[in-house]
């Protein structure tokens, strides 16, 4: 990884902190005894092992368990940082797409006031629904669906 996406990931911590992505499943080559000694708390879905996000591991914007961290994640890598690394957008363009991100999570966020403890244990997208699913919300899940739009556009979205 050149310098400038492991700075950008650094400052980022979408694909880890919940808003990306709600869980991270486990593949075969991914050892669930290491894992497990190290701490992470693993489920279950059928046979499957995965963990939820936000991640348990990640302390501002890194993961504390780099060296170990399981396939999914060392493979991920979002649009914006492969655009990077292809020459075809510079960092500061990156950057600000992470931040315009990141003012959108905000201000979602700044309308779950009764999730705000939540937003360690639940995803973005699990606080929404938990919000929406009984008492409909159109401003916010509005704002909520132009948000994904931009991460499915700009972050998920396969070449
Ligand atoms: S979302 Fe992209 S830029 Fe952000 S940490 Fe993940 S791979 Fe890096
Ligand atoms: S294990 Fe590390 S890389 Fe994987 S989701 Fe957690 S913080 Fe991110």
């Amino acid at each position: 990884m050149s310098d400038a996406a492991t700075r950008l990931c650094t400052h980022c911590g979408l694909c880890c902190n919940g808003v990306l992505f709600d869980l991270v499943r486990l593949q075969p080559q991914d050892s669930v005894q290491e894992l497990t000694r190290l701490g992470m708390k693993l489920r279950r879905k059928k046979t499957q092992p995965w963990f939820p996000q936000p991640c348990q591991f990640l302390q501002s914007c890194a993961c504390t368990i780099y060296e170990h961290r399981p396939t999914r994640c060392r493979l991920f890598e979002c649009q914006q940082l492969k655009k990077l690394q292809a020459g075809q957008i510079t960092e500061q363009d990156a950057v600000q797409m992470i931040a315009n991100v990141k003012a959108k999570v905000a201000e979602i966020d700044s309308q779950l006031p009764l999730l705000a403890a939540e937003a360690e244990i639940l995803s973005l997208d699990e606080r929404v629904k938990a919000v929406t699913e009984n008492h409909p919300r159109p401003e916010l899940e509005e704002l909520y669906q132009q948000l994904k739009r931009l991460l499915d556009r700009e972050f998920r979205l396969l070449d």
